[in-house]
């Protein structure tokens, strides 16, 4: 993205994937609220409502420019996405990542730009691509892009306040507090970024000291009752719908959960599966220590993808499992034939 791409527009839409984490909110809201600095009219476009744990990103100024995805307003949001003279997507690599806002943004022909740090970016969706893989997160790349721009000139000050605050967020959920994807630019524009004002005690306190209970209690449940621990090094975790009721848990209550086994010193990679609400779907999150594709786990048995150690995907009830209770078989055999390469990898190495 250039400076060029925004100049000649006015009416800008972002998109960002569906159920949005740290980093899709805090880059999208940063973008966002520069553009907006510019008077731009701009509007972001979420496939699916943010977690509860992360409304506190979304200060209410801004709140009003923000649409997620209704089925009941379809013709409404469509009209306005075709209104728009650019779309902007970060924080995904392709477009089945924005759900249902897929044919609407293919359907436009405005001029198309991407921000994204996730390997393989489907190129030929956009007029423009702007991918790194090596930087923590899209928060830290729209950092080094904004930086560039006219009236920023590589002065953190000169972001608006709350730009400048939704990207520390967004690197700070995306590494987990500064524990992966740390690159030597991480800590450099962390640092830039608190010299310029930005309360990071604060972001801290909102992030991972204000979770309602019910979720400490559902995460020792867990941890006692729902963890296997397979002898190849796959941990996985099934929660159904009774166990999410039975702690009366909402979307964003099980967020970290799936890193959780990773402390075990033989645990390679860990899997959680989370029954989805109303449809058959089973969200899979995965998260893999080094020398462990989690992103190859995701993308041969969850249809899925992300990151090499940090990846996700679904399962879908009455395609891929006739049932939930068939879902910890299917775990089981997907880790059998995924493990089965490290053992190659293994011996390959010992004959070398
Ligand atoms: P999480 O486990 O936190 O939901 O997702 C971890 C990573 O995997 C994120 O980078 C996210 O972009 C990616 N991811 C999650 N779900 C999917 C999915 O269904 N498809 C793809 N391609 N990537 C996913
Ligand atoms: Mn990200």
């Amino acid at each position: 993205m250039t400076y060029e791409d925004i100049q000649h527009s006015t009416r800008i839409a972002l998109f960002t994937h569906i159920n949005p984490d740290g980093d899709a909110l805090g880059s999208t809201l940063a973008l966002m609220a520069w553009l907006d600095s510019l008077g731009k009219d701009v509007r972001l476009f979420i496939p699916s409502i943010y977690a509860e744990s992360l409304a506190f990103m979304v200060e209410s100024k801004y709140q009003e420019k923000i649409t997620v995805w209704d089925k009941e307003n379809e013709e409404t949001i469509g009209a306005d996405i075709q209104s728009r003279d650019l779309l902007i997507g970060l924080d995904f690599n392709t477009l089945d990542r924005i759900g249902a806002f897929r044919e609407h943004f293919c359907a436009s022909r405005a001029r198309k730009l991407l921000i994204d740090h996730h390997v393989a970016p489907q190129a030929d969706a956009f007029d423009s691509v702007s991918s790194c893989t090596e930087v923590s997160s899209t928060c830290e790349l729209l950092y080094k892009i904004l930086m560039k721009m006219p009236g920023i000139d590589g002065n953190a000050s000169a972001l608006p306040a709350f730009s400048a605050k939704s990207i520390l967020t967004g690197i700070t959920t995306d590494t987990n507090n500064f524990a992966n994807s740390v690159f030597p630019d991480t800590l450099r524009i962390t640092s830039e970024l608190l010299a310029a004002g930005v309360d990071r005690d604060a972001i801290i306190q909102s992030l991972f000291f204000n979770y309602p209970e019910r979720r400490m209690r559902a995460m020792g449940f867990v941890l006692s009752r729902k963890m296997t621990i397979l002898p190849c090094g796959l941990a996985y975790i099934i929660l159904n719908k009774h166990d999410l009721a039975q702690f009366k848990l909402r979307e964003g209550d099980t967020e970290g959960f799936v890193n959780l086994p990773l402390s075990i010193d033989n645990v390679k990679m860990s899997i959680l599966l989370k029954q989805e609400q109303g449809t058959a779907n089973v969200r899979v999150s995965i998260r893999s220590k080094e020398g462990f594709s989690a992103r190859k786990m995701a993308m041969e048995h969850f249809h899925g993808g992300g990151h090499e150690k940090a990846s996700g995907g679904k399962l879908v009830i009455g395609k891929d499992i006739s049932h939930m209770r068939k879902a910890a078989s299917y775990v089981e055999h997907a880790a059998k034939a995924h493990f089965a390469q490290y053992k190659v990898d293994k011996l390959s190495e010992q004959q070398v």
